[in-house]
């Protein structure tokens, strides 16, 4: 195989896809913005000293030898003369390929909304660890979290993370100081399937909520919304608009088995940075890469055929009413493979459910990074 097969991201779907091709024996390059991967899912456990950073970080060097890793930032890519520019202080650095596979994932759109003040979240580490100190130290306050309207990265996230916070309040006797607010900007907390449980969660949790209201600023005061509503808030734990990395809208695809770009044979986007009517997480990132990886190893006369349907499993921390630091989570179900999506789930929060979480997440970096 001569042809030169250049992956943009070392990530969950650029990673999945590599591997792929290397099981064939197929030579791939993936660019990597850093030589360590940091994995999102359990980060809001980091909240409560459940989840250590160490458990969930990885580096390049475990992977198959088919897989050659190069370190560098992307900063646009010339499809027409099929090479990738990257970010160089000096003179201009090129990478060329033959196949290009788009792997880039999103970014958190903060200048999306007018920014006055700080902001917390669990999807930025710098902003997590504040977040982690604020809710062990402060005594109180009124804390807002936000989830931004759908398309964002993860979607029980947001809900994740107030249930979090609220249970390492109570765990540290001090959450009938603080006031929880929670602001959704979807008619309802994602994903739907269990939206339901949230809302009951959250009224037994003493957690006051505005659906389908977007924030649009943050102020030293608290957050504005789009229909002019103030919220007063001390602390705002804000996800802002999720956009895709380097290209001004999300990267479309032929299909959920072609991903392939409409107007190129020779480029293919997976992952988050894909536009897909599924939601943006690691599972629908890993089947969008077998399928991208299927569909070029068919192309090259290597095999291929084996498609995915898009559906997963999934579970939501839904934080401890009782004050005690162990977490207890709802498991869902999601299969997309007719069209409307079907859903299923066990409404009852458990412990063994933050335990398949965990032994999910470290499954798959294991898969992906080769421990
Ligand atoms: C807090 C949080 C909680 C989550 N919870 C869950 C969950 O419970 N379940 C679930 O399934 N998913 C969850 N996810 C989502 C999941 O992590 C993502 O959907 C998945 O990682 C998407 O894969 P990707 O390859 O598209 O993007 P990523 O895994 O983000 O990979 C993209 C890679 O590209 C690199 N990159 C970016 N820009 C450049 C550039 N210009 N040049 C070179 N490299 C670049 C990045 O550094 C990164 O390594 C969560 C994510 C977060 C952050």
């Amino acid at each position: 195989m001569k042809e030169k097969v250049l992956v943009l991201g070392g990530g969950v779907a650029g990673l999945a896809f590599a591997r792929e091709l290397a099981n064939k024996g197929v030579n791939v390059t993936v660019l990597s913005m850093h030589d360590y991967y940091i994995s999102g899912p359990s980060r809001p456990l980091i909240l409560s000293g459940e989840q250590k950073l160490d458990r969930i970080t990885r580096g390049y060097n475990h992977l198959p030898k088919e897989i050659k890793v190069v370190y560098g930032r992307a900063v646009g890519v010339d499809f027409a003369n099929r090479r990738v520019k990257l970010f160089h202080a000096k003179e201009e650095r090129y990478i060329e390929y033959d196949y290009l596979v788009v792997a880039l994932g999103l970014r958190y759109a903060y200048d999306a909304i007018r920014e006055e003040d700080k902001i917390y979240n669990v999807y930025d580490l710098g902003k997590l660890f504040d977040l982690k100190h604020l809710i062990w130290n402060a005594n109180k306050g009124t804390i807002v979290v936000n989830a931004p309207k759908q398309p964002y990265r993860c979607a029980p996230a947001p809900g994740e993370t107030v249930m979090t916070i609220d249970m390492v309040l109570r765990h540290r006797g001090v959450r009938d100081n603080f006031k929880l607010i929670f602001v959704d900007g979807n008619e309802k907390p994602q994903p739907p399937v269990i939206a339901d449980v949230w809302l009951k969660l959250f009224e037994e949790a003493g957690i006051e909520y505005y659906l389908g209201k977007q924030v649009v600023a943050v102020t030293p005061e608290g957050v504005e919304l789009d229909d002019g509503t103030k919220i007063q808030a001390d602390y705002k734990v804000i996800l802002p608009p999720n956009k895709p990395v380097l290209f001004d809208s999300w990267l479309e695809v032929r299909s959920p088995k072609d991903l392939r770009l409409k107007d190129y044979d020779d480029v293919y986007a997976i992952g988050d940075i894909a536009k897909l009517p599924f939601p943006k997480n690691a599972e629908i990132a890993m089947i969008s890469a077998v399928n991208a990886a299927n569909k070029l190893l068919e192309d090259m006369g290597q095999g291929g055929g084996n498609y995915l349907d898009y559906k997963f499993s999934g579970w939501a921390y839904a934080g401890n009413l009782k004050g005690e630091l162990k977490t207890l989570s709802v498991q869902f179900s999601l299969d997309f493979s007719e069209g409307k999506p079907k859903g299923s789930k066990d409404p009852e929060p458990k412990a063994e459910y933050t335990e398949r979480k965990d032994n999910w997440e470290q499954g798959l970096l294991k898969r992906l990074f080769g421990y």
